[in-house]
This record gives structure tokens, sequence and C-alpha cells, in this order.
């Protein structure tokens, strides 16, 4: 028990010598006695200024009773509780259950019950902060899961819709088209099936993304730079877009398949949304703490800080108005670098381009894995 020493214990208890012998048995048991209280607005009081490990707390104590001073300082600043109580009936039991009393003990308690009944309420607590922390990030996931339902719906709508009107209109009124005008139909209605394509190879990905383990290694980022923009070169070219690239990239480890997919994504941004003609800056650089960032930056018109707040993270804010087309393409960035552990980010000011960039982590010094062939 000699492990106690930094537990401190706040005493709620208005009969003096009880107090007296329950601080003579804390301190046998090798806890330190941070506080005592008298009354319930005292223990609030000091429940918040000293912030005990762990609370003994007198259920008959004047002004407010122990059980509702537990409920309060449950409410404002969650700490471990040990009832101490004459009795115990079951509807006190109850009362104090719902309170958030993690233990409870009968006056007057032994050294040996008073250490265990500490014990528990800590362990208690514990089980319930993590019952919190895991009722919690499922409730963000589903209010992320609505809302990334709702971005996808409406990103396949707009294409479907082109579809459908085109399809619509041809039937009606086929005869009444010039040849040049149906063909231009039939190839919007061909360009934005194309669209809803992309979108559902997306999901796929996402998806898998979702279940699966990414093992890490070496990346070869001259080369995945490259399969990106081979991928977008029927888009350089019609864009009449300059690039350029860094004579090095830094060695990291990840995923290049994944890679190429956050390049794919960041340059088509940048040829869509960055200038014209587009004129993109691919670069790399390492960081201090064993990372290395890549970013693609354009010269495009720049964006608010109300619309960079939005970039990556339409799920959640679909009440606002959505950043341009960015939408799923850079939740799956996202999505991408986290699971290969980095980080992504935008920086823009009007007027002056946005740069879009994300980290990886360095192929470690004294690695033994050999340098991937560039
Ligand atoms: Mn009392």
């Amino acid at each position: 028990m000699t492990s106690q020493r930094e537990n401190r214990v706040l005493i709620v208890e208005d009969d003096p010598l009880v107090s007296e012998m329950v601080i003579g048995l804390l301190e046998e048991i090798g806890y330190a006695v941070a506080g005592k209280a008298a009354d319930g607005r005292q223990a609030l009081k000091l429940a918040h200024s000293l912030r005990p490990d762990v609370i003994l707390m007198d259920i008959q104590i004047p002004d407010i009773d122990g059980i509702e001073a537990t409920r309060r300082i449950q409410e404002s600043c969650p700490t471990p509780v040990v009832i101490l109580t004459a009795y115990a009936s079951p509807d006190l039991v109850a009362r104090a259950s719902a309170a958030g009393v993690g233990a409870y003990l009968l006056k007057p308690p032994s050294a040996f019950e008073l250490d265990r009944a500490i014990t528990i309420a800590r362990a208690r607590f514990e089980d319930l902060l993590e019952l919190r922390r895991l009722n919690a990030d499922l409730q963000a996931r589903n209010a992320e899961l609505d809302a990334f339902a709702q971005t996808v719906a409406h990103d396949l709508k707009s294409p479907l819709g082109i579809i459908i009107g085109r399809a619509e209109l041809l039937d009606m009124s086929y005869d009444e088209f010039p040849e040049e005008s149906r063909r231009q139909m039939v190839r919007a209605m061909a360009r934005n099936a194309r669209k809803m394509s992309n979108i559902v190879d997306g999901l796929l990905l996402l998806a898998r993304l979702r279940n699966t383990e990414v093992k890490l290694e070496p990346v070869d980022m001259g080369f995945v730079v490259a399969e990106a923009q081979r991928q977008l070169a029927y888009m350089i070219n019609e864009a009449g877009a300059m690039i350029s690239y860094p004579e090095t990239w830094p060695r990291v480890l990840g995923h290049s398949l994944l890679i190429e997919e956050v390049w794919v994504n960041y340059i088509s941004n940048g040829l869509k949304y960055g200038g014209q003609p587009p004129r993109l800056e691919l670069g790399a650089e390492r960081t201090t703490d064993g990372m290395a960032r890549f970013w693609v930056k354009d010269n495009g018109p720049g964006l608010s800080p109300a619309e960079q707040a939005q970039l990556f993270t339409p799920f959640t804010q679909l009440h606002q108005v959505r950043t341009r087309g960015y939408g799923l393409g850079l939740s799956i960035v996202r999505h991408i670098v986290e699971k290969l552990g980095g980080e992504v980010a935008a920086v823009s000011e009007v007027g002056q381009g946005s740069t879009f960039s994300f980290t990886l982590p360095l192929v470690p010094k004294n690695s033994s894995e050999k340098s991937p062939s560039s």
C-alpha cells in the first residue's frame, strides 16, 4: 500500500469524531488527506478547488445531502466518490448509484474496507470515463456517417440530374435536334456518368480503407507523382497547366497507390480551381518531428478562412455551403493520410493561391531497408 501516497482524499463528514477516525485510517493505509468539508456546499467548493483523486462522502450532512452533492460534483468536476453511511437500504443504494457513487462504506469502516472501497470507486470511475469517451466517439461517428451519406447523395444527384434531363429531352424531341446537338447531349451524359463512376470508385476506396490494415512501406515519391500525373495527362493538357517539381523527394513510409490517389486529388483540384492557366508548384520538406510535408501550391483566387474551415470536413459541415467541388475528394484524402499516420492541411489567402499539404513519416535514419530506386 506504499504506492497510495499520491492519492489525495477529500473527506466530507459533519461529525468531527468520525472525521478524525477516518483520517487516521487513511494515513494508516497510506493515503494523503487533501482536505476536509463539514457540509454539502463546502464539499462542492473543495471538490473544485482541490481536485482530489477520491472523495469520501457522508450522506447526512448540512445544506445539501451527500447524494445530491455527489450528483452535482459528477456534473461539474467528475471525481470518484465513496459514500460513508450509517445504514444501506435498497432505496438509498439506488439513489446513490444514480448520482454516480462508486462504492459504499458502512460506518465505522475498517482500514481494509476503506482501502477496498476506494479502489473499487476509482476502478468504476475509470470504466465510466471510458464508457463516456466511447459513447462520444460513437455519436461523432454517427453524425459523420449521416452527413457523409448526404454529401455523397448530393454529389451523385447533380450528374444524375443532367443524365436524366438529356435523356428525356432526346427521347421527347429526338428528331427536332440537329445531329450535332444530339451528339453534344450524349457526350454530356457520358461525361456525367463517368463522374458518377469516379464517385463510386472513391466510395469503394473509402470502404476498403476503413476495413483493412495498411502496411507502411518506403515510397518512391518521384514515381508516385509521375503516375498521378499520367492519370491526369488529359486534364493537364486541356487546362494548359504548368507543373513544377522539386529535384528530390524525402524518403517516407506510406502506400504508393493510396498516396497516388492523394496527389491525383490535390493536383486535379489545383487544375480545376487553381488559376487560369493553372501553375502548380509541387514540393516537399522535412519537418522537425520525423515527418515530411508534401504540398501542391496553386495560383488560384485563394480561399477565405470560412471556406478553408470547411475543407476536409464536409461530413460535419453539411448545413453550410460546401466549398465548391472539394467535398468528397478531400474527405478521401484525409482518410488516406490519417490512415498512413500523417495529417492534411490547407493554407490559403484570398488572392494568394492555396497550398494543400499532407505529411507522412520519414523512413527512419538507421533503417536497414534499402532506398527505393528512383
Ligand atoms: Mn453525518
